[in-house]
């Protein structure tokens, strides 16, 4: 069943994932990275991209396994950080809050709201059905996203698992979104690209669930 076909007569919630349901992650991520990664090696001249890559890998891995099932797991700040600490041996504050900036920024601009969510949003936003976002990140940079995509006078609610203290599939983000619309699970419709995270989560509360990954917009 495609993502307009979804009968909502029986729906007094939707949740709703962002990233690589909204848009397209890859693209975005990709296209800032290449920036950063190329703003590295304009810097210091012994610097290659082979290089930048392993070692924002090697940051983004230390992330992972030190905070595991926690927003800063996915923090680029913290990943610049291990990686700036690698290359130069010390915390460089300027440096790292630059790349970061550089990220983002870069990242937010490459955003592009997938025409079928557009629809489906307007047509939850007219039959009065309300949205609360439901997101594995900071809240920050997920609020950022929300205005990029100019969706927020469209949505009710957000939970962050920076908010909750834990991510998808457990049950507890779910319980606060369900919370903050005052509704109940059966009430509740999730929408994500996860299958682990997003639908795993919705299933193990009985909230009826559909798979949508937003139309992949290729780098090349
Ligand atoms: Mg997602």
């Amino acid at each position: 069943m495609g993502l307009n076909e979804v009968n909502l007569s029986n729906i007094k919630g939707v949740l709703l994932d962002i990233d690589d349901t909204l848009y397209c992650y890859s693209y975005c991520h990709q296209i800032a990275l290449t920036e950063c990664f190329g703003f590295l090696v304009g810097k210091y001249k012994e610097l290659d991209l082979v290089t930048c890559q392993k070692i924002y890998q090697s940051g983004r891995k230390k992330c992972h396994i030190t905070l595991p099932g926690r927003a800063a797991s996915h923090s680029r700040l913290l990943y610049f950080q291990y990686m700036v600490e690698q290359l130069l041996e010390h915390t460089d504050v300027n440096l790292i809050l630059h790349l970061e900036a550089l990220y983002w920024d870069t990242f937010l601009s490459k955003m592009e709201l997938d025409k079928n969510i557009q629809v489906f949003i307007d047509k939850c936003f007219q039959k009065k059905i309300p949205i609360c976002l439901l997101t594995d990140l900071t809240a920050n940079i997920q609020f950022r996203k929300v205005n990029q995509l100019k969706i927020a006078d469209k949505i009710k609610y957000i939970v962050t698992s920076e908010e909750a203290g834990i991510e998808k599939p457990h049950p507890f983000m779910f319980l606060k979104a369900l919370n903050k619309l005052q509704i109940k699970p059966r009430e509740a419709l999730m929408i994500g690209d996860n299958q682990a995270k997003d639908l795993k989560g919705a299933a193990l509360l009985n909230i009826q669930h559909i798979e949508y990954k937003a139309k992949v917009i290729d780098t090349i």
